[in-house]
């Protein structure tokens, strides 16, 4: 059997070029949004794609959203090994219309970005020169995704690649040493020509890992996850001594204002523990949650034995228990 294979995407670019609608499309999330926003998302999580023996988060980067930064300052950020904690970079760009200088800042930050992840993995497990290039399976990458290609004709497209990829050849050229480990996809996020291959290459570009979230949760909702943490949080003031390490919420359904929520278990014991008396313990949990939920949720709670979290320390470690 191959290990499990899991790792971070950050998905970058200007606003409007269909970040959101391309992870819907590959989480295949049919959550709609319609909620007023709680002021605090604790979470950068965008969405989570499950595939067999592997997980992909596709996560946002607030530093990569603010193009005016200093391109030397970025340069400076870039170096740093905090930038080392996701795997790939999705770099987005639309087809219609040119490649602006937002998209331009975008590419170079994302490639220099890359670079520096590149550089650090080599150091960490190259046996020597020669495996530079990085771009083996479980290497850190720059996927370009040009998206829109259904508002373009072929050619449109075709100039499109060429524009961006010249970008990043620039970036080769200056920087000098092995080039940026990158590949193009031509996608249409809202009707999924070409999303198959990007996430073929997002999931080979993983490395070995946990799964970082439980398979089957709600994706590309940050309140779900907040609601889901409210859930784990409520739950662990009232039975704290009794579930040492043992639970794990999800949010399975938003449809708002409709939320479902599951809590997990790893014994029938603990079920009745977190159900309390007579309900009491996940009633009261229910109502906490709701008082910090906006106004109208709905909070179904449900309790479900699920025997495999205890043999996952990182997994539980990673989701903060
Ligand atoms: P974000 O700001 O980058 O997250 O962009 P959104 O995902 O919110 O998309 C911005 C707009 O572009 C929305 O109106 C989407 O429907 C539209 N859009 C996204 N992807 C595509 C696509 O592949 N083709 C077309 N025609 N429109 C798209
Ligand atoms: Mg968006």
């Amino acid at each position: 059997m191959t290990a499990f294979r899991s790792g971070f995407a950050a998905v970058v670019g200007r606003p409007n070029v269909g970040k959101s609608t391309l992870v819907n499309t590959m989480v295949g999330t049919k959550v709609s949004i319609t909620s007023p926003r709680p002021n605090t998302t604790r979470s950068q999580v965008r969405g989570v794609l499950d595939r067999p023996g592997a997980q992909v988060v596709f996560v946002d980067t607030p530093g990569l959203h603010k193009p005016r930064t200093a391109l030397g300052q970025r340069m400076n950020e870039s170096a740093t090994s905090s930038l080392d904690d996701v795997d790939v970079v999705v770099a987005m760009v639309e087809a219609s219309g040119a490649v602006g200088p937002g998209d331009r800042m975008v590419l170079t930050q994302s490639a220099l970005r890359v670079r520096s992840m590149a550089r650090a993995a080599a150091l960490r497990t190259d046996p020597g020169p020669g495996a530079g290039a990085g771009d083996e399976p479980g290497r850190p990458a720059l996927l370009v995704v040009v998206n829109k290609i259904d508002r373009v004709g072929g050619n449109g497209v075709l100039t499109h690649l060429t524009a961006v990829s010249s970008v990043v050849e620039g970036i080769d050229e200056e920087a000098g040493g092995p080039p940026t480990p990158v590949e193009y996809f031509p996608v249409s996020a809202t009707s999924g020509e070409g999303v198959e291959a990007l996430i073929e290459a997002t999931v080979a570009r993983m490395p070995e890992g946990p799964r970082y979230y439980p398979e089957g949760m709600v994706t590309d909702v940050a309140e779900a996850f907040w609601v889901a943490d409210l859930v784990r949080e409520e739950l662990l003031h009232r039975v704290q001594d009794e579930l040492p390490h043992s639970i794990a919420c999800r949010v399975t359904e938003w449809e708002w204002p409709r939320v479902r929520c599951e809590i997990l278990v790893e014994r029938d014991s603990q079920k009745g523990i977190v159900i309390g008396r007579n309900g009491a313990t996940l009633k009261e949990v229910g109502t906490a949650v709701r008082a910090q939920m906006p106004p109208g949720a709905y909070l179904e709670l449900f309790v479900r034995v699920e025997k495999r979290w205890q043999q996952r320390e990182d997994a539980l470690d990673r989701l903060g228990f």
